[in-house]
């Protein structure tokens, strides 16, 4: 009972944010086009979780899951982190419960949050190694194509389960971690640092874990993007010969126009530097995660340019008092 009218609450939320969001284009379009993005993407970001959970509903193969994602990364880039994942929403709100408080972020020094970024291809290569490991240990009895097409979504291919963990629900349509009232709630990775603590620890370790996950994302913006695999492995597409033409969807800079007043490296809140640093033309780092942010704050008439191909989806505006500008 509680479950259906927590669905019922999630379907009339995403009917709202639904509605919502198509005012916020509206108005972005006519009236100046970018100042309520941030806004709009709160809003698709709710939306995004509410459509999740209901995804959860259906008998999905998460592995088949994963793949749309990393598939669809090719044309829209790191689009999944910047405006759909629900991790990322999570960490969002505990940055505005922080401005609400008037408390500062910290500013992670450049060198370690590079590094940080790097450590993810380790992380996903870790991932991988196990899933070869635990392929080795229980060798599939024989390899035909259905053989195959099983382990890619099951089998010794589950343990890349846990690239999609940040995807997961708070309130999840399954028996999660935690039960209260009928309700079952969950966390990114929970699931899978219970399944690999070992049952004396799984609960110390899940608390240590949801704690420093709370309070690192308290203080750092997108703490947990810093390193997670699976922004990586979305982002790594690009990376391979005759792929340089992903992801369609971008950010444009025209140096031109750059006075280099720093607003783009300040607001960014995974803190890209390349935006500020590169000269002019397509921005390619695997750091960035297409929210929009540097769009909206850069003060300068069409400075920065989010793409699609070669067709702009919206530009940066004058917003400084013109004696700002001058
Ligand atoms: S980097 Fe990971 S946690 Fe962050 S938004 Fe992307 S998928 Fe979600
Ligand atoms: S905010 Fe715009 S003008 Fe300022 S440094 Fe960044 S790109 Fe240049
Ligand atoms: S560089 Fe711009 S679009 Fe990319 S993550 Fe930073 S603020 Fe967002």
């Amino acid at each position: 009972m509680t479950m259906e009218i927590v669905a019922e609450a999630l379907k009339l939320m995403a009917f709202a944010g639904l509605a919502i969001a198509a005012i916020l284009v509206v108005l972005i379009w006519k009236k100046n086009r970018t100042t309520k993005l941030t806004y709009l993407k709160f809003v698709a970001q709710v939306v995004s979780m509410a459509a999740v959970f209901y995804l959860f509903t259906y008998t999905v193969r998460p592995l088949l899951l994963l793949a749309v994602i990393l598939i669809a990364s090719v044309v829209l880039g790191r689009f999944f982190c910047g405006w759909i994942c629900p991790f990322g929403l999570y960490m969002d709100i505990i940055t505005l419960i922080r401005k609400a408080l008037k408390i500062r972020y910290r500013i992670l020094p450049d060198k370690l949050n590079k590094f940080l970024h790097n450590f993810r291809y380790i992380l996903l290569g870790f991932f991988l190694i196990l899933v070869l490991i635990f392929a080795l240990i229980e060798p599939p009895s024989s390899l035909n194509l259905f053989m195959l097409m099983a382990l890619l979504f099951a089998g010794h291919f589950e343990h890349l389960g846990i690239m999609l963990s940040p995807v997961v629900p708070l309130i999840v349509p399954w028996e999660g971690p935690l039960e209260i009232g009928g309700l079952y709630f969950s966390y990114p990775y929970i699931q899978e640092v219970i399944k690999y603590s070992g049952k004396n620890f799984a609960t110390i370790i899940a608390l240590t874990f949801l704690g420093l996950t709370v309070v690192g994302s308290f203080f750092v913006r997108r703490v947990w993007c810093r390193f997670c695999p699976t922004g990586i492995s979305v982002a790594a597409i690009n990376r391979f010969k005759g792929f340089k033409w992903a992801p369609m969807l971008h950010i444009e800079k025209n140096e031109t126009k750059c006075t280099k007043c720093g607003i783009c490296k300040r607001v960014c809140p995974v803190q890209v530097t390349e935006v500020y640093e590169q000269k002019g033309g397509k921005i390619m780092t695997s750091m960035c995660m297409l929210c929009t942010r540097c769009v909206e704050m850069c003060p300068y008439e069409d400075c920065l340019k989010v793409n699609f191909g070669k067709k702009t989806v919206f530009s940066s505006r004058n917003w400084l008092e013109p004696s700002e500008i001058e």
